[in-house]
């Protein structure tokens, strides 16, 4: 018997053993390519030398020092590497274990600030429907995805939802991309106007949402216009980039792409690529000096804050990231991976949607292309495309989507920036046998 807690008991998991460039490999040896780095994680692929490299050393000099007495060289190293690269006036980064760890602070500092700021009142928060931003309780209640926060509902924190920008399925027939932007980011307003305009303490949004849409970026203008609402009302604008950002979508932060900068980003997953659990959050020094210069003490904080085996992990990850080029890299793969997945998969009858930035890319499943009409659910259309394309050798990010009140399924595409052109056609027909079994 398996003594750890599965993440589910419909049936035992395969043991992975190894991990090699783009490959796992499970216990019998069959071999897997990892289209999606379990949820957009490996983005260097398994096994690099030189990360490996900089675990030990770091193990071996320092592997711990509590938060409360010590800084290390990894950890201001890093800091100073993301800072350095970040976008609009970010300066200070709080380094914590992953990604719902860094919505969670994001959501307590904002908070925090308004009331080192004199304004108590702040107290609400505006995020979107179909949004994912962690499994804990304050990252959950922000998310909007109803099937994960149902049995929870009673003990969430009160969030609103507007909608989220998904062209796909919403912009009218007869509106631009750009007017259908600015349509849907009037929600925002329209809410904060709704709950009181001195009254809301942050709006928080992937810039390509992943889990729960699959690869969905916002039209053109669309950020622009939600970063002039945040910024009429005073209302912090946290982005949550764990999924999409560090190098993922071509550019090392995702909203490189929207030309916009938040007052608070979240990272993770591609941060440590898997090597170590690592996440963090980047805020600007208006927010820090607040309250550094009021009560002086962030009221948060995990034993594992800083982790410096963690930190030099992460260090050696983004060097590699910048030093080998794999950002420029990622934007030429994403296209290629994006032209392929046209070519294959364009015309399929139950493909309605191919998308995405850089290497993340997704397909929505639909049983009716014309109409966009989703599968019913009871069908479990992502579920069982999971389970074929993991048969076929393949890990992909197959999910019930979120389409309100109207499920629909998608799967997410995200594989290691160092896929190479051929093992971007293996993928393809790894794939194709599971649309072919699925459908
Ligand atoms: N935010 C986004 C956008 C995510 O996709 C995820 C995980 O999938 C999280 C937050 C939570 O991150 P973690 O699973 O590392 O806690």
């Amino acid at each position: 018997m398996n003594h750890v807690f599965p993440r589910q008991n419909l049936a035992p998991p395969v043991k992975a053993v190894r991990g090699e460039g783009c490959y796992l490999f499970d216990e019998s040896g069959k071999q897997y390519f990892d289209g999606s780095g379990g949820a957009a994680v490996s983005c260097l692929g398994h096994g690099d030398a030189e990360i490996i490299q900089a675990i030990q050393d770091q193990a071996a000099s320092l592997a711990y020092a509590h938060t409360g007495f010590f800084t290390s060289d990894p950890a201001e190293e890093l800091a100073d590497l993301l800072i350095k690269h970040a976008p609009g006036t970010l300066d200070r980064v709080y380094f914590v274990s992953g990604g719902s760890e860094a919505v969670e602070s994001a959501l307590k500092l904002a908070r925090q600030y308004f009331l080192e700021k004199g304004q108590p009142q702040r107290r609400h928060v505006i995020a979107r429907r179909q949004s994912y931003h962690g499994n804990t309780l304050g990252a959950l209640a922000t998310g909007g995805n109803a099937w994960r926060r149902a049995q929870f509902e009673p003990i969430l924190m009160d969030v609103s939802h507007i909608a989220p920008c998904y062209e796909y399925v919403d912009r009218a027939a007869d509106e631009t991309p750009f007017d259908y932007g600015q349509r849907v980011a009037q929600e925002l307003e329209d809410e904060i106007l709704r709950l009181g305009p001195d009254s809301v303490i942050a709006f928080v949004a992937e810039p390509v949402v992943g889990a729960t849409m699959g690869a969905v970026p916002a039209v053109e203008g669309y950020f622009k216009r939600i970063r002039e609402i945040c910024n009429q009302y005073g209302v912090l604008l946290i982005l949550d980039e764990v999924m999409c950002g560090m190098g993922r979508v071509g550019h090392l932060f995702a909203c490189d792409a929207d030309g916009i900068a938040p007052d608070i980003l979240c990272i993770a997953k591609g941060l440590g690529a898997g090597y170590q659990p690592i996440g963090a959050m980047l805020c600007t020094d208006e927010i820090y000096q607040a309250i550094s210069d009021g009560s002086g003490f962030f009221q948060h904080g995990h034993t594992y804050l800083g982790h410096p085996v963690a930190c030099a992990t992460s260090l050696a990850v983004v060097k590699a990231m910048l030093g080998r080029r794999l950002i420029p890299r990622v934007e030429a793969q994403g296209e290629k991976l994006s032209q392929a997945l046209h070519d294959r998969f364009g015309q399929h009858p139950h493909i309605g949607d191919i998308r995405g930035r850089g290497l993340f890319r997704g397909m929505e499943f639909v049983a009716d292309r014309e109409a966009k009409i989703p599968f019913d659910p009871t069908r479990n259309t992502a579920g069982k495309f999971k389970k074929a394309a993991f048969d076929a050798g393949l890990i992909c990010y197959p999910m019930r989507g979120t389409r309100d009140g109207n499920l629909g399924d998608h799967v997410l595409l995200a594989p290691p920036f160092i896929i190479s052109d051929d093992q971007i056609g293996e993928v393809m027909d790894k794939l194709a046998v599971a649309v072919d079994q699925v459908f």
